[in-house]
């Protein structure tokens, strides 16, 4: 294979989860249906979506991977596929089949760098926006796509939109629920599917794409959303299904409002006029409404319209205010009717949380247009307007693209000081703390090698991913392990990082460690989660190699966390031998104990 020399070469992994929709159907007696197996085989099939030639071992992949060719990014993406059966027709894709597919992302959230999920159109945008609330303090991307036409089909829009999502999953890190279909990335919860014929079938009307493939991929890095806490990846899938869409039109009954609002309904998105109007003469209406919050229902108030939003400009609309009614801003019915069901499924927060969420922007999912936070312009930076007068800047587009360039290694500078003043000041002039500097490296990367826990946190806590890679491929955690920042390393973990480095990668590091009697860097690879039983290329264990030099530190620390996880499996426990064999310890009884270990393995196997 003509691979590109290894240090530019990326690997990354996707998982791919095949719910269903067009985009894997067949042509049947009864029309298109998706068939269980028949996908997987069309994509081993064709080229562009599997470099046969490529050699790799599958032995650490939970499904059979393929291998994408190589990208003009020179990244390696290697995907499985994990098929539902049966695979279906999204309009069969109820609130179960939502909660499938987050605890599937989250089983494998540690194994995958990325995930793409295959549905189909009619329904992909109450999926996308649920899971966007299901997924908390996500990490990584998540991309929905799909097909008009199917993948067997001579003429098709899957295999593009395929390769994008993979293309996207694999190259970036977008901590979101997004859609990729027809060259264009939305943020998942801003969709609506608006043709039923054309490839261009998804629009996000109150927002731009998040990204655009063109001959060129460009990311809005700018809008893209971060989670901005230290809880790491976690799934919420108790969704409540008493939830509904009450869609206004004139000469509406009394009756089918009373029916629509009683128990159990628990959440409903109205779908009024206009910019949020119903017909204020329908006392009746406003009765009704106002009997059905006070018993405790969510009513939201949505437009009917496909862009914009509710506001109280007219009479009309705010009688509802009066009726308890909340605004539900620009969010489509779609992102509305799941984040009701998902805040009502929060039984840890009380009613009047659940109500200052739905007015709030919790996942990008609506524009707050009352915003108080002032609204810092980069145009109020000294610095960029001293620079920009300088080069004779002016448009806004330069000055966009000199804070692009200038930002990042500044902020890297300040993270490498610990000056939290600072990059809280960067903050406020629009600075994004998961912006790269030249090499890939963020600040969050550069505040964990110097060990600056406070800004380490500050970073996490306003947006900064601990899933980027730089142009080594090292995470934060990499370089938190690197200069053995023992806190930091804490709070990374409990902010959702892992290790990312392939067995044999991380093997090297702890037998140089082992053999350098160096027991900070063992204790800060532990800390991390590595599994010390591995060995390196050549087939060496950490251990082994602490014996060979005579590393008695090392052997000590080894010995201990050997038997910490014999006694975690319980597969022994005899706490005297091994302290006797650790006050005895020399190379040769080592061996002897290595050995006689070995023995009792292959024994028990
Ligand atoms: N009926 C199909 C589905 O939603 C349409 C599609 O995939 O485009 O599953």
């Amino acid at each position: 294979m003509n691979e590109p020399h290894t240090e530019q070469l990326k690997k990354r992994r996707v998982l791919m989860i095949n719910t269903g929709g067009s985009i894997g159907s067949r042509k049947t007696d009864k029309g298109y249906q998706p068939v269980c197996g028949f996908f997987e085989k069309e994509v081993r099939s064709q080229s562009s979506l599997c470099d046969k030639a490529y050699e790799f071992s599958s032995d650490e992949f939970p499904f059979p991977p393929i291998a994408l060719p190589l990208t003009s990014h020179n990244y390696r993406i290697l995907y499985c596929i994990k098929e539902y059966d049966p695979v279906l027709d999204s309009s069969n894709i109820d609130m179960a089949d939502w909660a499938t597919i987050a605890n599937d992302i989250s089983q494998y959230y540690k194994q995958f760098d990325g995930f793409v999920v295959l549905h189909g159109t009619d329904t992909m945008c109450y999926t996308a926006s649920a899971l966007s609330y299901m997924l908390e303090c996500l990490g990584k991307s998540v991309v929905f796509t799909g097909s008009q036409v199917p993948l067997v089909e001579l003429r098709n829009d899957a295999r593009d939109n395929m390769l994008g999502a993979l293309l996207v999953a694999g190259h970036y890190v977008i901590p979101e629920v997004m859609i990729y279909f027809n060259s264009k990335l939305f943020r998942g919860n801003r969709c609506i599917k608006n043709s039923s014929v054309s490839l261009d079938a998804f629009s996000s009307p109150n927002v731009s794409p998040l990204g655009v493939m063109d001959v060129r991929i460009k990311i809005d890095w700018d809008s893209v959303r971060h989670c901005s806490d230290t809880h790491s990846f976690h799934v919420h899938t108790n969704m409540v299904k008493d939830v509904g869409i009450l869609r206004l039109f004139p000469g509406i009954t009394r009756a089918t409002i009373r029916a629509f609002l009683q128990p159990p309904m628990q959440g409903v998105v109205l779908q009024s006029y206009g910019s949020g109007n119903i017909p204020d003469s329908r006392v009746d209406l406003i009765e009704d409404l106002k009997e059905a919050t006070d018993r405790g229902v969510l009513v939201v108030n949505c437009t009917q319209c496909t862009n914009g939003h509710v506001t109280q400009a007219y009479a009309a609309g705010r009688v509802l205010k009066e009726a308890g009614v909340l605004q539900g801003a620009d969010m489509t019915p779609e992102a509305a009717l799941t984040k009701l069901s998902y805040l009502l499924g929060r039984i840890d927060y009380n009613m009047e949380k659940r109500k200052s969420l739905l007015l709030q922007n919790i996942r990008g999912e609506l524009t707050v247009l009352d915003d108080t936070e002032p609204n810092f312009s980069i145009k109020d930076s000294e610095l960029i307007r001293t620079i920009a007068t300088a080069l004779h800047i002016s448009t806004s587009k330069e000055i966009h693209l000199l804070r692009r360039h200038m930002f990042p290694p500044l902020m890297c500078m300040a993270a490498s000081k610990g000056d939290n003043d600072t990059l809280k000041d960067f903050r406020k002039q629009g600075g994004d703390f998961s912006v790269a500097n030249y090499d890939g490296r963020t600040p969050l990367h550069v505040a964990c090698c110097e060990g600056h826990l406070d800004t380490v946190q500050l970073l996490l806590e306003n947006g900064a991913s601990v899933h980027v890679r730089d142009r080594f491929d090292h995470t934060p955690l990499t370089d938190a392990i690197r200069f053995k920042r023992f806190d930091v390393i804490k709070l990374l973990l409990q902010t959702g990082a892992h290790l990312v480095e392939s067995s044999s990668d991380i093997a090297s590091r702890l037998c140089k460690a082992a053999a350098e009697d160096d027991v900070d860097a063992l204790t800060a690879w532990h800390m991390a989660g590595a599994n010390f039983s591995i060995t390196d290329h050549e087939n060496r264990s950490p251990i082994q190699v602490a014996t060979e030099k005579n590393s008695k530190q090392a052997i000590s620390f080894l010995l201990k966390c050997d038997r910490k996880l014999q006694e975690k499996s319980n597969a022994r426990s005899n706490k005297g031998v091994y302290d006797d064999m650790l006050a005895r310890l020399t190379p040769v009884s080592l061996r002897k104990y290595q050995f006689s270990k070995k023995r009792k393995n292959s024994a028990a196997t």
